[in-house]
């Protein structure tokens, strides 16, 4: 009797080989732009208190309020699959005194995340994102750089159509100003908002601006601009922000609503969108959260950072079969005597890096041919009890056909001396 087959979970999904190629040739795009660009690498467990994310992320948003996989464990800890990555960093920062030991910290992660959301194209439960945390400097350098850096890495995996928006929520008076602003604005529309603008309406009116439904959308268009609460230090901040992105010929478009609800959260904000893809089309988000070191216990430490999904980076890079670095040498064993010739004879190419393989099947010479020629090698060595023998392996290019015979011993110099 055949046993019941358990599935993966709903929203997981496996990375299988014709796949993986594309995730390292995007990892090693993000560790190289890193490396050009001074960041290092952090990662922190899987797992973290659950108090981290409810006080590090806010309890109020969507993340800690509904999407956590949280549990007890057998000492009744409670504890979280980690859904995002800037509590965890903030939380190691503080506890490893990295501040301490340099004024600047700059730091990128690559990791898997765990969200319990409703899967659907380019959302699903366990999914990856790279990401960078840079502690120390209030500047509008640091924000340059970081929206620079993460351009530079999607232009470098070949992402175009891609829409940088920006924006400031300015600082902390500045949003309690802009509160007020909007709380009145909003009053006496009221009755025509969502039961969920409505909460919103009364916990965190910025939030209000998040909506994505269109008959507030039309609302809001006549609603106060953030811009108009900023403080004159906000502005200048803004404007040099802006001034140095034009100086890097880095494009964006201003968007007023683009804001962050988190008291922690502070001036710049920016989200990049890639045309390719559909409702799903955001691939990634950031910001300035200058009070977010002290909020988690910390020194007071400005920060900035920004995470990018990596599914939907690969989604709107469509597919293409980039399957991997095909086999260079098959080799063609007939017969028991020759296998152990064509075990060395494996080993010792592959430890000359050469990417080696042979038919484990002990199949008939057509099968192993046919092997061979699907395999994508651009040779073939056969190798029997005649080749054994006369001390000769055949060597058989498998584009033009051609044959020709090789001293055994004299193999791997041989093959070491084509080019492949
Ligand atoms: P969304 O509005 O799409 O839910 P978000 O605001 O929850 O995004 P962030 O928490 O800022 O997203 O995460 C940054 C990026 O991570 C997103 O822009 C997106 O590319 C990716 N991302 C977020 N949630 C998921 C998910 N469940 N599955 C796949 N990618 C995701
Ligand atoms: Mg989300």
């Amino acid at each position: 009797m055949t046993k019941e087959f358990i599935q993966s979970i709903k929203g997981t999904q496996d990375i299988l080989p014709d796949q993986s190629q594309r995730w390292q040739a995007l990892e090693t795009t993000i560790r190289n732009t890193m490396d050009t660009y001074g960041y290092r690498e952090i990662r922190t467990p899987t797992f973290e208190r659950t108090e981290l994310f409810a006080r590090g992320v806010g309890q109020e948003t969507d993340i800690v309020s509904k999407e956590m996989y949280s549990w007890t464990d057998q000492s009744g800890e409670n504890l979280t699959l980690k859904p995002e990555l800037t509590a965890p960093v903030v939380r190691s920062f503080i506890q490893n005194n990295l501040g301490g030991q340099s004024t600047i910290n700059k730091l990128y992660y690559i990791d898997a995340l765990f969200r319990r959301e409703r899967p659907q194209k380019g959302r699903y439960r366990q999914f990856h994102q790279f990401g960078i945390e840079s502690f120390g400097s209030e500047f509008p350098e640091m924000d340059a750089e970081v929206i620079a850096l993460a351009m530079s890495v999607f232009n470098d995996i070949g992402l175009t159509n891609l829409t940088l928006k920006l924006n400031s929520i300015g600082s902390p008076e500045c949003r309690s100003d802009f509160r007020n602003a909007l709380r009145d604005f909003l009053k006496p529309h009221f009755n025509d908002l969502s039961e969920t603008s409505q909460k919103r309406f009364e916990n965190n009116p910025l939030r209000v601006l998040d909506t994505k439904a269109p008959y507030e959308i039309e609302i809001l268009k006549d609603a106060p601009n953030i811009s108009d609460s900023w403080t004159g230090e906000d502005k200048a901040h803004f404007e040099e922000v802006c001034s140095l992105l034009d100086a890097m010929r880095i494009q964006y478009t201003i968007e007023s609503n683009l804001v962050r609800g988190l008291d922690y959260y502070t001036r710049t904000t920016f989200e990049i969108t890639s045309t390719a893809l559909g409702a799903q089309n955001a691939i990634c988000g950031g910001g300035r959260y200058d009070g977010l070191v002290e909020t988690l216990g910390g020194k007071p430490t400005p920060g900035i950072g920004f995470a990018a999904g990596m599914e939907r980076i690969l989604l709107a890079l469509g597919d293409d079969d980039s399957s991997g670095n095909s086999t260079q040498v098959y080799i063609i064993g007939l017969g028991d005597e020759a296998r152990p010739s064509v075990a060395k004879l494996a080993e010792d190419l592959r430890q000359n890096n050469i990417r080696t393989n042979f038919d484990p099947l002990r199949r008939s010479i057509k099968a192993q041919m046919r092997e061979a020629n699907k395999s994508g090698a651009t040779i073939a060595v056969i190798i029997g009890d005649k080749e054994l023998a006369s001390g000769q392996a055949e060597i058989k290019d498998l584009k033009t056909g051609d044959q020709e015979p090789v001293k055994i011993k004299a193999l791997v110099d041989h093959i070491n001396s084509l080019t492949l």
